[in-house]
């Protein structure tokens, strides 16, 4: 299905990013990996995408810094020639109500999933319009549509990348670029790894399906996107939440 594209995943060493990066690679795609660190996870995600026998790279660089992200994605594009597919799922969170939030907890969120999402796809964007060709996904969540209490710097970094997507994707629809944006609910990874058993039950008590969602109920939407099934699809908001918000 994408066999001889590359895609990049940010934030592919592990969790939702490492899934949609293995269901990429199990349908044909070449992968670069961009993640802060070559950690222990990072490297056993790489061996497992190569395993596939994709070709695939890990890129330690901060999407904070405008600088390394410039030169990570240059270095991508030398390696693989190309780049098609590009999913901005790297991001973090730094909850509390708001008097307590530092304001380093806001500058963090909002750099890391706001603005490091605007700088890797800036850093693509012309080769995309060079060769008249390009798909950019980018990983928002339910609660940038529907808010949350104890998450106002994150709910407000993934509304920012609603619109963002939606401006993407005025701007450079004419260059047959697609640019749609994915909102997970609650997904079983690293990042919700830390709710107790009560804050699980009250959180699944208000999804209709009744569970958390897995990474990979989010790459199997991410897939869908990437590929030519929704070619004519773009400024769109998909959410893949057990209904949580409906
Ligand atoms: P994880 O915490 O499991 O993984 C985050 C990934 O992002 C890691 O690979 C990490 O790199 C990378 N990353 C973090 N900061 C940076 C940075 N500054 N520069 C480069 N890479 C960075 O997160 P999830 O898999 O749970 O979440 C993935 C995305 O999905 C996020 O955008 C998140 O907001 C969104 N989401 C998650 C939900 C959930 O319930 N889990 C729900 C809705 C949305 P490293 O491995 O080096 O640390």
């Amino acid at each position: 299905m994408l066999n001889g594209k590359t895609a990049v995943v940010t934030g592919g060493a592990r969790g939702i990013g490492r899934a949609i990066a293995y269901k990429l690679a199990e349908n044909g795609a070449n992968v670069a990996v961009v993640a802060t660190r070559d950690s222990e996870k990072a490297r056993e995600t790489i061996d497992n995408l190569q395993k596939l026998g994709v070709k695939a790279r890990l890129y330690a660089c901060d999407i904070k810094s405008a600088e390394e992200v410039t030169s990570a994605c240059e270095e991508i594009l030398a390696d693989f020639g190309q780049v098609d597919i590009l999913v901005n799922n790297a991001g973090i969170t730094r909850d509390n109500i708001l008097p307590s939030l530092s304001a380093m907890d806001i500058d963090d969120v909002i750099d890391v999933n706001l603005k490091g999402t605007m700088f890797v796809t800036k850093a693509f964007i012309r080769q995309f319009v060079r060769k008249r060709a390009g798909n950019i996904i980018n990983i928002s969540s339910v609660v940038g549509l529907m808010g949350n209490k104890g998450q106002t710097n994150y709910s407000a970094s993934k509304a920012g990348i609603i619109g963002f997507t939606k401006s993407v994707a005025r701007e450079y629809g004419r260059k047959n670029i697609r640019c749609n944006a994915v909102a997970p609910g609650y997904i079983a990874t690293d990042m919700t790894g830390a709710l107790s058993d009560e804050q699980r039950d009250q959180i699944k008590s208000q999804i209709p399906l009744g569970s958390l969602g897995s990474p990979d109920n989010v790459a199997d939407l991410v897939l869908f996107l990437a590929s030519d099934s929704s070619s004519y699809i773009t400024g769109e908001v998909i959410k893949v939440d057990g209904g949580m918000y409906v």
